[in-house]
C-alpha cells in the first residue's frame, strides 16, 4: 500500500514541541495544542482553598438537599438555554483546549450534555422516587410494612479528564445535584477553562451558596478532595490515578464510581457491509483524535474479507484532513496534550520493533501534537499496542479464523469498556455481543450508549465500577435508606423480651414454612404456631 497522503490544513502555524502542562505563579495555563497559543489561566487552589470549598459544600448540603426534587428539577432544567446561548464560545473552549473539530464538541459533548439535562431531569422523580419492595408474607404476618428511600450522601467530589471535558464536567456533576448533593468539580489541568466555564454556567442558576463549586490544579489538588470530607467520589481518568484515587479514599472509606479506560474491540463478521464498516470503524478509533475511553483499539475481522476490508480502513484513514478543530472542514486534530503523545508514539515504536507493519500513518508533524493516524497489522498480544490504552490515533488490526477466535481475543483483555459487532445478521450480532465482557456492546456503530442518558455507561475490569447515566448512575449518588413500619404498634412484638419456651416454639414452628416439606408439616405447623402465639397489649 502507498504511503499516505495526510493533508495539514494548518500547515502555517510553527511552534516549540514542549508543550506541558504549566504552573506560573499559582496559575494553571491552558494551551491550544494546534497552536501552542496560551487560551487562558485560572488560579490553582490551594489544600486551604480546597477544605474551604468542602466545607462551603456541607453547609449547603441540608439547604440544598431539603429543597423539594421538583424544584431542583426545575432550577438545573434552566442550564439547557444558558448552554445553547453560549454553544458557540463553549464548542470553540472545548476545541481549543482539547484540540479536537468544532463539530465533536458539538456532536459529543453539548449535544450530550443537552440530552442529559432533557432526560434526567424528566426521569429524576420516577428513578429517585421511593420503592415498595414486592410482597412479602413473612414481614406481612408479623406486622410489618417497608418501603426503600433513596437518600443523598451529602458532598460529591467530581474528579474529571481533558478528553471529553464538557461532557464529564457536566454528567455526574448533574445526576448528583439532582439528587440533592453539594457538589465539588475539579476539572483536568488540561481544561481548566471549560471547567471555569462550567462553574460561570451553574453561577447563573443562583443556586444556594456552596451547592456547586470548581477547584482547580493537578493530581495533589485531587488528593487535597478526597482527603477532604467529601462523602463520595465520582471518578473519570486513568487506572494508574484510579488506584492512588482509592488508596486514599479507603482512608475514609469513602465511596466511589470509577469510570476508567478501555481497549475497545470491534468484532467485524464476513457479512458486515465493507464500506460502511470501514467508515464506521475509522471514525471509532480516530473520533477526537482517538483520545477516547471507547475508542476502537483492537479491530478483529474475519479472515474471509480482511484484505478488502483493511484497504477500504486505509483509504478512509488516508481521507482524513488534519488541521486546528475549529476549522469547520478538519477531520481531526492534534493530540491534546505531549504526555498522550509520548504514549501514542512508544506503543506504536514497540509494536513495529516488534513486526508490526504500518499501513499508514504513524508519524508526527513539526507543527503542534499532530499525529496521522495510523493502521497497524502483523500485531499480536505480546505488544503493548494490543493490551494497554493506546488512547489516540491508531488502528491496529488482526484477521481472526471466525467468531470464536474474534470473541476469544476481545475478551483477552484487562479491560472491558465497550466493543462493537458488525454485521448485517442482527440476531447474529446480538448472539457475538452476548459474549463479549463489556459494559455496552454497539452493533454495527460504536460507543454510541455513552449518548444515550437512560442507558448505564461503565465498565467492568480495568475499566472501572459502578455506573454513570441512566438509573443506575443516579443511584450512585443516593443511598437506599429502608423505612419499615408496623401495622400493630400497642401490641409486643413476638420477638421481643421476654423470651420463653412458648415463643421458642412458635418460630420453630415457623421455620417450616420456609422450607420445602411436605404440605402436611406445614397444615401440623398451623396448630402449633396457633397453640405458642404470646399475644400481648401493651399501653
Ligand atoms: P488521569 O487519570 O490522568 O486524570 C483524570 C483526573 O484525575 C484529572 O482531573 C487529574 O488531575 C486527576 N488526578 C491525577 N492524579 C490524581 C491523583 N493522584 N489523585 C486524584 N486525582 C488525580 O486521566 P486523563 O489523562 O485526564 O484522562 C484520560 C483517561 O480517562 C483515559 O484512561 C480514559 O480512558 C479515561 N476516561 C474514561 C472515561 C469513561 O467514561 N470510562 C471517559 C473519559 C476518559
Amino acid at each position: 500500500m502507498s504511503e499516505p497522503e495526510v493533508v495539514i490544513k494548518a500547515s502555517s502555524i510553527s511552534f516549540p514541541r514542549d508543550r506541558k502542562i504549566s504552573f506560573t505563579n499559582g496559575e494553571l495555563i491552558s494551551y491550544d495544542p494546534a497552536t501552542l497559543q496560551e487560551n487562558g489561566r485560572v488560579k490553582v487552589s490551594s489544600e486551604e482553598d480546597v477544605q474551604v470549598a468542602v466545607a462551603h459544600a456541607h453547609q449547603a448540603f441540608p439547604l440544598w438537599s431539603s429543597i423539594p426534587l421538583g424544584e431542583r428539577i426545575s432550577n438545573l432544567k434552566r442550564l439547557s438555554n444558558l448552554i445553547y446561548d453560549d454553544v458557540e464560545e463553549i464548542a470553540a473552549l472545548v476545541s481549543r483546549e482539547c484540540g479536537k473539530p468544532k463539530i465533536e464538541a458539538l456532536t459529543s459533548e453539548i449535544l450530550p450534555v443537552l440530552n442529559m439535562i432533557s432526560v434526567y431531569t424528566s426521569q429524576a422523580e420516577k428513578w429517585l422516587a421511593a420503592e415498595k419492595p414486592p410482597f412479602f408474607w413473612l414481614a406481612w404476618l408479623l406486622g410489618k410494612s417497608a418501603k426503600i428511600t433513596y437518600k443523598p450522601f451529602g458532598v460529591v467530589g467530581v474528579i474529571t479528564p481533558w478528553n471529553y471535558p464538557f461532557y464529564y464536567d457536566f454528567g455526574p456533576a448533574l445526576m448528583a445535584l439532582l439528587a440533592g448533593n453539594t457538589v465539588i468539580l475539579k476539572p483536568s489541568e488540561y481544561t481548566p477553562l471549560v471547567g471555569k466555564k462550567a462553574q460561570e454556567l451553574f453561577a447563573k442558576l443562583n443556586l444556594p451558596p456552596g451547592t456547586f463549586q470548581v477547584i482547580h490544579g493537578a493530581g495533589d489538588v485531587g488528593q487535597a478532595l478526597i482527603r477532604a470530607r467529601v462523602d463520595k467520589i465520582a471518578f473519570t481518568g486513568s487506572p494508574k490515578t484510579a488506584r492512588a484515587v482509592l488508596a486514599t479514599a479507603a482512608e475514609r472509606l469513602t465511596p466511589v464510581v470509577m469510570e476508567l479506560g478501555g481497549k475497545d474491540a470491534a468484532i467485524v463478521l464476513e457479512d458486515a457491509p465493507l464500506e460502511t464498516t470501514a467508515a464506521g470503524v475509522a471514525w471509532a478509533g480516530l473520533t477526537s483524535a482517538g483520545q477516547v475511553c471507547a475508542s476502537v483499539e483492537r479491530v478483529y475481522v474475519s479472515e474471509k474479507i480482511a484484505k478488502p476490508f483493511i484497504d477500504r480502513l486505509v483509504n478512509n484513514v488516508q481521507g482524513l484532513r488534519m488541521g486546528q478543530g475549529l476549522d469547520p472542514e478538519v477531520d481531526m486534530g492534534p493530540l491534546t496534550n505531549e504526555r498522550q503523545l509520548e504514549i501514542v508514539k512508544g506503543h506504536l515504536r514497540q509494536a513495529v520493533e516488534h513486526g508490526a507493519q504500518v499501513l499508514t500513518g504513524g508519524k508526527t508533524k513539526d507543527q503542534g501534537l499532530f499525529f496521522e493516524p495510523a493502521v497497524l497489522v502483523g500485531v499480536d498480544r505480546s505488544m503493548s499496542l494490543m493490551r494497554e490504552e493506546t488512547f489516540g490515533p491508531a488502528l491496529p488490526v488482526v484477521a481472526v479464523k471466525d467468531e470464536e477466535e474474534a470473541v476469544r481475543l476481545a475478551n483477552d483483555s484487562s479491560f472491558g469498556l465497550t466493543a462493537s459487532v458488525w454485521s448485517l445478521n442482527r440476531e447474529r450480532a446480538e448472539k457475538v455481543a452476548q459474549r463479549l465482557r463489556a459494559g455496552a456492546v454497539t452493533i454495527n456503530d460504536h460507543a454510541v450508549s455513552a449518548g444515550l442518558p437512560n442507558m448505564p455507561w461503565g465498565g467492568i475490569g480495568e475499566s472501572g465500577f459502578g455506573r454513570i447515566h441512566g438509573r443506575q448512575g443516579m443511584q450512585e449518588f443516593v443511598y437506599p435508606s429502608v423505612i419499615v413500619g408496623e401495622r400493630f404498634p400497642r401490641w409486643k412484638r413476638l420477638w421481643w423480651y421476654p423470651y420463653n419456651q412458648k415463643s421458642y416454639q412458635f418460630f420453630r414452628s415457623l421455620l417450616v414454612f420456609l422450607t420445602n416439606k411436605p404440605l402436611l408439616d406445614k397444615i401440623r405447623a398451623i396448630s402449633h404456631l396457633w397453640r405458642n402465639l404470646d399475644l400481648r397489649r401493651l399501653h
